[in-house]
C-alpha cells in the first residue's frame, strides 16, 4: 500500500537552507564530500549491526559507493549498499534538524562568508548540501533486513516542502540523485568529480567507484567498454605508516572526521604496543568548536576496533575536559560483538583513555615549550598561544577533573599577571620571578581584568614589586580551589585572610618594624571603629596592604571570596 505524502520541512531546516545556499555559494563541491561522508557512515552502521547479525549484509558484504553521471538527464548518482534507512528514518533524519544547540548555532552566524561555511561545516548540514548543486534531489532507500515493498523514496525541490513515497526496493542502502542546477553543470564532468573525491575522500575506508573514462581507440579497433574503476585509496588512514602520508593526507582525513573546513592545529599519530595494542590518530582543531561550552557537547573521538567503527566515543574514551580533541582510536583488543556497556567497563578502554590522555598532554607539553621560539623561516611559533585562548579554559577544567593529571596540566596553565595582560605566564615562569623571601604564589580574582588590574588589594605588591596573578575567567574560582600548590609554593589569595609580606623584599626587616610600630598606635582608633561596625564585618585590623586606599574588605581565609560570592548571587544560589 503506497503512500505518498507531502511534509514541510522544520522551520531551522528551511532557514539553514536559505544561508546556506548563500554563505557557501564558492564552496558547492563540498556538497560531495558530505554525501560520501553520510554513505561511510552508513557502511560503518550495518558493518557494525552486522557483527551480532550477519544476516543484515543480505549475501553482500563488499560495502561502496557507486557514483554515476548522467549528462543527458543532467544527474549524479551517489549509490551505497549501507544501512539504509526505514521510513521513520528518513522523516526523523532528513528534513529535520534533531540536533541541541539549533539556536546557538544561528544567533553564532555572523554574515562573513568563511566564518559561516566553518560553523556550518561543524554543525553537520551534510544531506542539505546536496542543494548547493541540486534544484531536485530524489533520495531512495530501504533499510538493511527490511522487506523490499519498504523502500522510501524522498524528493524535494529544497522550497520548503517534501514528498514522501513508499516504493520497491531490491538493494538495500541509499540512492541520491541530484539533479544540478544550470550554473553546477561543471560537476557533469567525471575528471573533475573524480578530483573532488581524491580531495576528500582518499581516505574512506570503502571504496569509492565510477566508471572508467573508456581508452581511446586505435584505427579499425572496436571502442572498448568502460569498465568500473576505484577511484579513492580505500585504506584506514590511520593503519598506513606514517612515512607513507603527507601533511595532506592528514589535513583532509582530519576535515573529514573533524567537520571542519580548515586545517588543524596539531596532530598525533601513534601506534602503542604494551599490554594492549593500539592506534592513535589526534587532532586538535584551530577553533573551538561552536558546542563546546554546552553540556551535551559532542566529542569528537570516534572508537574502532580492527577497522570497524563501534561508536562515537565519550567520557569512556577521553576525559571530558579533552572533548575539543578529534580523531580515531583503533584497537585489536575488544571483542567486536559485545554491547557498549560491557565495552565501556573494559580494561582495554581504561588503558587506552589512560594512553591517550597522557599523549595529548605530552603533545600539549611540547607545543607550549617551542612557544615564542622561531623556526627556520624566523616565524615565531604561536601555535600554544593560539591553543591557550581557544581551549584554556577547558585545561583549567582538567586541574578539577583530573587530579592524577594535575601536576601535568598545571604546567600547561597561562595566567594575565601584574605584568602580563596576556594569558601567557606559567606558573613555573611566575616562580623564576619571584622576590627574595618569597614563597608563596599571590593571584587575585575579579569580573575582568580591568577589575583585577586595579584592585586597591594589588597596592602594596606594586609598591614591592611582587608579582600577582590576575583571574578573571569564571572557572578561576574552582580552579583555585583545587589548585593549591604548584612546585611547592602555596597559592594564596591576596584578598583572604592575612597577608604576610614582612619578609619579602630587600628593606623586609625595617618595613616589619616600621609596619608594627604603626599597628600598635592604631590600636584605639581600630577598637572605635569595630564598635562602629558591629556585626557588619567579622574582624578589623591594620594592614600593610594598602599604599593610598584607606581602607578595604578582606575575605576570611577560609571563607568565600568576594567574587565567588558574586558569581553564585548570579546563578541564583
Ligand atoms: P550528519 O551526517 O552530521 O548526521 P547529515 O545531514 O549529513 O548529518 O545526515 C543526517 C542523517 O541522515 C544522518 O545522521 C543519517 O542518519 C541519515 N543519512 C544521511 N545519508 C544517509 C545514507 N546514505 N544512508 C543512511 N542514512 C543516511
Ligand atoms: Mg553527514
Amino acid at each position: 500500500t503506497a503512500t505518498k505524502e507531502t511534509h514541510a520541512f522544520q522551520t531551522e531546516v528551511k532557514q539553514l537552507l536559505d544561508l546556506m545556499i548563500h554563505s557557501l555559494y564558492s564552496n558547492k563541491e563540498i556538497f560531495l564530500r558530505e554525501l560520501i561522508s553520510n554513505a561511510s557512515d552508513a557502511a560503518d552502521k550495518l558493518r557494525f549491526e552486522a557483527t551480532t547479525d550477519d544476516a543484515l549484509f543480505e549475501g553482500d558484504s563488499d560495502l561502496n559507493v557507486f557514483i554515476d553521471i548522467d549528462k543527458e538527464n543532467r544527474t549524479i548518482t551517489i549509490r551505497d549498499n549501507g544501512i539504509g534507512m526505514s521510513r521513520d528514518e528518513v522523516i526523523a533524519n532528513i528534513g529535520t534538524i534533531a540536533r541541541s544547540g539549533t539556536k546557538e548555532f544561528f544567533g553564532q552566524l555572523s554574515g562573513d562568508q568563511e566564518k559561516d561555511a566553518h560553523l556550518i561545516g561543524q554543525f553537520g548540514v551534510g544531506f542539505y548540501s546536496s542543494f548547493l548543486v541540486a534544484d531536485k534531489v530524489t533520495l531512495t532507500t530501504r533499510r538493511a533486513g527490511l522487506e523490499h515493498e519498504h523502500g522510501v523514496r524522498w524528493e524535494s525541490a529544497g522550497d520548503g516542502e517534501y514528498d514522501l513515497d513508499t516504493v520497491e526496493k531490491a538493494e538495500r542502502g541509499t540512492e541520491i540523485i541530484l539533479h544540478l542546477r544550470e550554473e553546477a553543470s561543471e560537476y557533469l564532468d567525471d575528471w573533475k568529480l573524480k578530483s573532488i573525491i581524491h580531495k576528500y575522500a582518499d581516505h574512506i575506508p570503502f571504496p569509492i567507484r565510477m566508471m572508467g573514462t573508456p581508452a581511446a581507440a586505435e584505427e579499425g579497433e572496436e571502442v572498448k567498454p568502460a569498465e568500473i574503476e576505484t577511484v579513492n585509496q580505500a585504506s584506514a588512514l590511520w593503519t598506513r605508516p606514517k612515512s607513507e602520508l603527507t601533511d595532506e593526507d592528514y589535513n583532509n582525513f582530519y576535515k573529514h572526521i573533524g567537520h571542519d573546513f580548515e586545517d588543524p592545529l596539531a596532530r598525533l599519530h601513534q601506534k602503542l604496543e604494551g599490554k594492549y595494542e593500539y592506534s592513535l590518530l589526534l587532532y586538535l582543531p584551530k577553533r573551538a568548536p561552536f558546542d563546546l561550552w554546552q553540556l551535551e557537547a559532542k566529542h569528537g573521538v570516534k572508537l574502532y576496533v580492527r577497522r570497524v567503527f563501534i561508536m562515537e566515543a565519550n567520557e569512556d574514551l577521553l576525559p571530558r575536559y579533552l572533548r575539543f580533541v578529534r580523531g580515531v582510536m583503533d584497537t585489536n583488543d575488544l571483542p567486536l560483538n559485545v554491547s557498549r556497556e560491557i565495552l565501556q567497563k573494559s580494561p582495554a578502554m581504561e588503558a587506552m583513555k589512560k594512553g591517550a590522555t597522557k599523549r595529548v598532554l605530552s603533545m600539549l607539553e611540547d607545543m607550549a615549550k617551542n612557544a615564542g621560539t622561531a623556526d627556520e623561516s624566523d616565524e615565531i611559533n604561536t601555535d600554544y598561544a593560539d591553543f591557550w585562548s581557544e581551549f584554556g579554559n577547558c585545561i583549567k577544567e582538567g586541574i578539577i577533573e583530573d587530579a592524577a593529571n594535575r601536576d601535568k596540566i598545571s604546567s600547561l596553565l597561562r595566567f594575565a599577571t601584574t605584568q602580563s595582560d596576556e594569558q601567557s605566564v606559567s606558573l613555573s615562569e611566575y616562580v623564576s620571578r619571584m622576590q627574595e623571601g618569597q614563597d608563596t604564589i599571590y593571584y587575585i580574582t575579579a569580573e575582568s581584568l580591568a577589575a583585577a588590574k586595579h584592585s586597591p588589594h594589588l597596592e602594596v605588591f606594586r609598591k614591592k614589586g611582587i608579582e600577582v596573578v590576575l583571574l578573571h575567567d569564571r572557572i578561576d574560582e574552582w580552579l583555585t580551589s583545587h589548585l593549591t600548590e604548584f612546585d611547592g609554593k602555596k597559592l594564596q589569595s591576596i584578598s583572604k585572610g592575612e597577608l604576610d609580606l614582612s619578609n619579602i623584599g630587600e628593606n623586609a626587616a625595617e618595613e616589619k618594624k616600621e609596619q608594627e610600630e604603626k599597628a600598635k598606635a592604631a590600636g584605639p582608633a581600630v577598637e572605635k571603629i569595630k564598635e562602629a561596625l558591629g556585626d557588619k564585618v567579622k574582624d578589623v585590623r591594620t594592614t600593610d596592604r594598602l599604599t593610598e586606599s584607606p581602607a578595604c574588605l578582606v575575605s576570611d581565609q577560609f571563607d568565600m571570596s568576594s567574587n565567588m560570592e558574586r558569581i553564585l548571587k548570579q546563578a541564583g544560589q
